[in-house]
């Protein structure tokens, strides 16, 4: 099943893709209200409305080496905020406060369900649906701010999208990073450090997520620069391509 977050004159709501229409649905709970509406007059949005967004740096092993990084015993949690997620096909303006303006193609879920202190076993089940993510990273910046406030958590530094899919095995799964049609990155999340269920329990013993809350689950080898013009493609096999266009600089 494949859900949709749109907007239609003012109002924002959930919907099902069902061939050439959308159903509009509750969220979370995907109960179906209302009339079929057809995608002329909807203007989709990113798939999730989060209170934060949980992101995974350095969880496989060959991009922490390509970076000169250590392993990490726990997860190497960070945040980014709501104002960096956009959708598939924005155009994400090349920040004129980085040199080096990079790419990281993952796997992104949206929770369903509040999930605290969550057992390893029942994780997925808090987990709505799975969708393509592009963390894009000021990496100059990521070295030298004291956080990663900025270098991470800038407006549009998250592509995601387009919709989320219910069905997926996120155990093994091909993640894809693609730039102006050229392969960058290529991994499959078998190779993750901390799967993502234990990543959701992990998180879930400190802090409460939230039915519409993020969570992406690092990235594969490959990072590389990003130049104004060019076209980023994420694809997630079984769910669909993310698209990203570099702006000018602004
Ligand atoms: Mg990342």
């Amino acid at each position: 099943m494949k859900i949709v977050r749109y907007q239609i004159e003012d109002s924002i709501n959930w919907g099902i893709l069902e061939d050439e229409s959308i159903q509009p649905v509750t969220f979370p709970n995907l109960e179906p209200h209302g009339a079929k509406l057809s995608f002329s007059g909807v203007k989709l949005l990113a798939p999730a409305n989060p209170s934060k967004i949980v992101c995974v740096g350095r969880n496989y092993v060959a991009h922490i080496e390509e970076l000169g990084n250590k392993l990490l015993s726990e997860p190497g949690l960070f945040f980014k905020a709501a104002n960096a997620l956009t959708f598939s096909g924005d155009t994400v303006p090349y920040p004129s406060w980085t040199e080096s303006f990079h790419f990281e193609g993952e796997l992104g879920l949206v929770m369903k369900s509040r999930a605290s202190k969550v057992s390893y076993e029942d994780a997925l089940s808090h987990v709505l649906g799975w969708t393509c993510a592009l963390d894009l990273t000021a990496r100059d910046k990521q070295k030298t701010d004291l956080q990663w406030f900025r270098a991470k958590g800038a407006d549009k530094f998250l592509p995601f999208g387009p919709h989320l899919e219910t069905n997926l095995k996120p155990q093994k799964t091909r993640v894809q990073t693609r730039v102006n049609g050229v392969t960058r990155q290529e991994g499959t999340t078998d190779k993750m450090i901390f799967d993502v269920a234990f990543v959701i329990h992990y998180v879930s013993q400190f802090m409460t997520l939230e039915p519409g809350d993020v969570v992406i689950t690092g990235t594969p080898e490959g990072v590389g620069e990003l130049h104004v013009g060019d076209l980023v493609e994420v694809e997630v096999a079984g769910i669909g391509i993310l698209k990203a266009q570099i702006g000018e600089k602004a």
